[in-house]
């Protein structure tokens, strides 16, 4: 039999947190109850590595038992009290701050038992993220989805409470437990119900004591004017559901806004390559141009360069705050033939000499200087 909880641990008296945790995971797998089922040695052996990682792992606890050593700590009243205790209740000892899933987890395959470690803490919900697929006409319009969310709910079987309740008998639903430390009284929060007061005497059939239930909700989520990628829409309390009263998650909608084989988007602006032949360019024409709010016809100047912009106010993204609307821009992309006919070719010659601009001339004595 062991005479401290470092050796119940089987660890040095100066072992790290980490090192103590990795112990008593290892021993916890080997002797819990429920893998050595009726093994009453291996029961009473889970009791007392439990118990001694109770202390260890309690950094003002294991600072109370280094000082006044093994004997004094136990006869002292400061260590836990298995007797007559169930697995529930050593589960509910370590639920402040203890999860359970990490230790047990693989034993007993994860998910409920998060929620029994934690019985007795408020905690709100988890958020949720949901990726929705946006065309690009839901950013010029808005749009509104009815979306299938799955989430968790509180258990209307037990109103979330998990199960039936009773008064914690180590602490007399006070939540407190008071010992008697070198004459005078200190009092703490009772171990066996995590200052709760109650403990669960009859599990909820429904979501076995987890206190919520996995429930699909349609949620009807409008899509603003001028969302961009990665905008996060919230949804109040549509998240996971809090447990022992605590709120509710969010839901956040993350939308996945696709591109536009035409428009590009940059910020509230958007921008639209329009072909036009040299000769419009030459000579000005009226073209049609498409904007997301229907074709525009407008007079295109003669002389128009390639790579020119023209700006149509008003006609871009809608800002997302309010506040107006971006602008669209046409760029213009001058195609230039190639002149095969050299009746063509004479021609052309025959206006260069009245148009040509003689720009490199200028570049290269600016190059000079
Ligand atoms: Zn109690
Ligand atoms: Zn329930």
């Amino acid at each position: 039999m062991a005479k401290d909880y470092y050796e119940e641990l089987g660890v040095q008296r100066g072992a790290g947190a980490d090192e103590i945790k990795k112990a008593y995971r290892k021993l916890a797998r080997k002797y819990h109850p429920d893998v050595n089922p009726g093994d009453k040695t291996a029961e009473d052996r889970f009791k007392k590595i439990s118990e001694a990682y109770g202390v260890l792992s309690n950094e003002e606890k294991r600072r109370q038992y280094d000082s006044v050593g093994h004997d004094a700590f136990v006869s002292g009243g400061q260590g836990y009290d298995f007797s007559g205790a169930n697995f529930e209740d050593i589960r509910n000892t370590f639920g402040g701050g203890f999860d359970f899933d990490d230790i047990f987890g693989d034993i007993f395959g994860g998910g409920n038992r998060r929620a029994s470690a934690n019985r007795n803490r408020v905690m709100r919900g988890d958020d949720l993220y949901y990726n929705l697929r946006v065309p690009f006409y839901d950013v010029i319009n808005g749009n509104e989805y009815e979306l299938n969310v799955s989430h968790s709910v509180t258990c209307s079987e037990c109103g979330g409470k998990g199960g039936e309740k009773k008064a914690c008998p180590t602490c007399g639903g006070t939540g407190q437990t008071s010992r008697n430390k070198g004459g005078f009284f200190v009092s703490s929060v009772c171990s066996s119900c995590g200052g709760s007061g109650q403990v669960t005497v009859k599990q909820c059939g429904t979501c076995h004591g987890r206190g919520q239930v996995e429930s699909k909700e349609r949620i009807k989520v409008r899509i603003p004017k001028g969302v961009d990628k990665n905008s996060k829409i919230r949804v109040p309390g549509k998240g996971n559901a809090g447990l022992n009263g605590g709120a509710s998650g969010d839901l956040y909608i993350v939308t996945n806004v696709q591109d536009h084989p035409v428009y590009r988007r940059e910020g509230d602006n958007l921008y639209v390559d329009v072909e036009m032949d040299m000769f419009e360019a030459a000579l000005g024409e009226k073209i049609e141009a498409p904007t997301p709010y229907g074709a525009v016809t407008l007079n295109i100047p003669a002389g128009t360069q390639p790579g020119q912009k023209f700006r149509l106010k008003g006609k871009g993204v809608p800002m997302l705050k309010g506040g107006g609307t971006g602008d669209l821009y046409l760029v213009m992309n001058v195609k230039i033939p190639a002149v095969a006919y050299e009746a063509d070719r004479e021609t052309l010659r025959e206006m260069m000499k009245k148009y040509a601009t003689n720009v490199r001339e200028e570049l290269l004595k600016k190059g000079k200087i």
